[in-house]
């Protein structure tokens, strides 16, 4: 009898959703949008709501030696709402699910509803839910969010079309910089436990990781200027992948220019001080939870001013593929990294 076994790492994480998603029967009406967004959207009357879920596993998401519990339970919702944010939508509710080990005391569970529910407060939803069991292993967290919009206010990641212009929140790489020197500190740590951690230094890219913050300011002030994105997504797994998703769904190509990705400072002598290339961990590192999206150009002339949106590219034809143009305009093919926890 032969054994067919294939490992999961052979699929990677997107082949492994791609293949759930197979023969995947939606079978009512009301199910507007199944798999393969940053939420599912579903018809109901006037409105339409959006439905997102995340998990937040100890030792692949999170480490507790560094992580403060009060900032894991705020960043549990700020990624959830994050994806609300990414389709246009308002979020209102979310439920918690959590499994915890006897390590874990009452106290550090205080402390991690304090996160959450601070991050209620600043994202205006309510705890209306969740489940509580224990775990043999690290602490789970499982977060759904639950969102409201109007159904053509909704964005889609298979909409953008050729000649709009990319643009990115915020500033990239940060939260990934912020990792290797959360590492860093704690493997001189391991070595001697007389040593304490300097993180004085870099504040700005730890706190990115530890703390980040879903941009509904961004939903907010494009609402109100009336600009409808064509396609939208947070950069939840690196900027590459995520505009990577966009083209493959779109069937479109892009031309991401170098020189204009959003890298702050403290993030590019941090990345220095690491021996970093910052460039590189703007496009393949993790967590930035900032929206990457398309406008018409038209549009875009009404979003230029607003401080925190940047363009950095194009969209294209399929054909054109999806290519990086150094400032001396070279251009090279983009590659998806993204994160892989198999
Ligand atoms: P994001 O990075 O925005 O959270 P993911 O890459 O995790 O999105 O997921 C992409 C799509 O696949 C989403 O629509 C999500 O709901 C769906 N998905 C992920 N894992 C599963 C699963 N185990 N079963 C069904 N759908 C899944
Ligand atoms: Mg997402």
């Amino acid at each position: 009898m032969t054994e067919n076994r294939t490992e999961i790492s052979e699929l990677g994480e997107f082949g492994l959703i791609s293949r759930i998603n197979d023969k995947n029967i939606i079978r009512n009406k009301s199910t507007i949008k199944a798999i393969g967004d940053d939420a599912a959207v579903i018809d109901c009357g006037s409105q339409v709501q959006v439905v997102s879920t995340d998990f937040l596993v100890e030792g692949v998401h999170f480490d507790l030696t560094y992580t403060p519990l009060k900032h894991l339970g705020f960043k549990c919702i700020a990624v959830n709402v994050s994806d609300i944010a990414a389709m246009n939508a308002i979020p209102e509710q979310v439920t918690v699910s959590i499994a915890v080990s006897n390590r874990v005391s009452v106290e550090a569970i205080d402390e991690l509803y304090e996160g959450i529910k601070s991050a209620c407060e600043a994202y205006n939803v309510d705890l209306v839910g969740g489940d509580t069991t224990t775990s043999t292993s690290g602490l789970i967290i499982s977060v759904t969010a639950i969102g409201k919009g109007d159904k053509d206010s909704i964005t889609y990641r298979n909409t953008a079309k050729t000649d709009q212009v990319i643009c990115v929140t915020g500033d990239l790489g940060g939260a990934y910089i912020g990792l290797q020197l959360l590492e860093r500190e704690k493997s001189v740590f391991m070595a001697d436990s007389t040593m304490q951690p300097q993180l004085d230094k870099f504040p700005y890219p730890v706190q990115r990781l530890l703390k980040p913050d879903a941009r509904m300011d961004i939903i907010h002030e494009l609402k109100e200027l009336g600009v409808k994105p064509t396609s939208m997504i947070d950069v939840s797994d690196g900027l590459a992948s995520e505009i990577m998703h966009l083209c493959t769904q779109s069937k479109i190509g892009a031309k991401i220019f170098d020189e204009q990705l959003p890298i702050d400072d403290e993030v590019k002598m941090a990345a220095l001080d690491l021996n970093l290339d910052p460039t590189t961990a703007a496009l393949n590192g993790g967590e930035d939870y900032e929206l990457l999206f398309t406008v018409t150009q038209e549009d875009f002339e009404k979003i230029k001013k607003m401080p925190d949106i940047l363009p950095i590219g194009i969209t294209t034809k399929k054909e054109d593929g999806v290519l990086i143009v150094t400032p001396s305009g070279r251009a090279y093919q983009l590659e998806a990294q993204g994160w892989k926890h198999f």
